[in-house]
């Protein structure tokens, strides 16, 4: 579903991706960790064209962008659909309603009709637990159910990979719960998912592979068991004898 090919990024002289290559199957489940400043972020905003990598290629889905060639506004459009993207802040619209906020996408960028996506969106609200909440507008819900609203609103568009920066680290800790409980639903769903988490039980439950990014490189990968319980790498250790509580 996911090919990464020498993805190199650059932010004026500092290298922040050195070379990352990544394939990830069809409703797999990666996660990334990495300390503060490593290019965790930088990597998922490559991967939604947020960002423009410097050097390499990446395919998703049928799409397909080699950032060694020029790359033109329509092609970077119609590869981002691939995939939708829930943001550590939430970064939902302030003066829009639960439900305004699932269905701005589909009808502004999509230009789907309006009775269907008013239909997709009360039945993602409801999916992600939020089917009483339809009319409220963001400053009345918790950080969880904005951070649900985030991920229904990132569904609406149909992507085929979802991306996840850091979903739950701006929650108290007693709403971290109700959101990773929606994303191992989607896991198991067979959603094909790249997140960067701290959050150790999520990854130890849902994830296929963990890879473990520093300084713009991918250290050490494998299975949440290999990582977690045997890590090879003396940085590896390192970095999880800070973060194991
Ligand atoms: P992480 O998410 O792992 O904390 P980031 O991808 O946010 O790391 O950042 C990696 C490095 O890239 C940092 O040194 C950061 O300062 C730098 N960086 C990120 N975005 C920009 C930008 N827009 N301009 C310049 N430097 C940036
Ligand atoms: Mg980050």
């Amino acid at each position: 579903m996911i090919s990464v090919k020498g993805l190199k990024k650059k932010f004026n002289q500092l290298e922040v991706l050195k070379g990352i290559d990544l394939e990830v199957g069809k409703g797999k489940v990666i996660v990334l960790i990495g300390p503060s400043g490593s290019g965790k972020t930088t990597f998922l905003r490559c991967l939604n064209a947020l960002e423009t990598p410097s050097d390499g290629v990446i395919s998703i889905g049928d799409e397909k962008l080699d950032f060694s060639n020029s790359i033109t506004k329509k092609q970077v459009a119609s590869f981002r659909r691939q995939t939708g993207m829930v943001f550590q802040s939430y970064n939902l619209f302030p003066h829009m309603t639960a439900l305004e906020n699932v269905m701005e996408g589909p009808i502004t960028v999509k230009k789907e009709n309006k009775e269907q996506v008013l239909s997709k969106a009360k039945s993602l609200l409801q999916k992600v637990g939020l089917g009483d909440k339809l009319d409220y507008y963001p400053f009345q819900l918790s950080g969880g159910q904005q951070q649900r609203v985030g991920i229904a609103r990132a569904l609406a568009m149909e992507p085929n990979v979802m991306l996840f920066d850091e979903p739950t680290s701006a929650l108290d800790p007693e709403l971290v719960g109700e959101v990773l409980k929606v994303m191992k639903d989607l896991a198991n769903e067979g959603m094909t998912m790249v997140v960067v988490t701290h959050e150790m039980r999520f990854a130890k439950e849902a994830a296929d592979e963990v890879l473990f990014l520093d300084q713009g490189v991918i250290v050490e990968r494998g299975t949440p068991e290999q990582i977690f319980t045997h890590p090879k790498e003396a940085r590896t250790k390192q970095f999880l004898s800070l973060i194991e509580q």
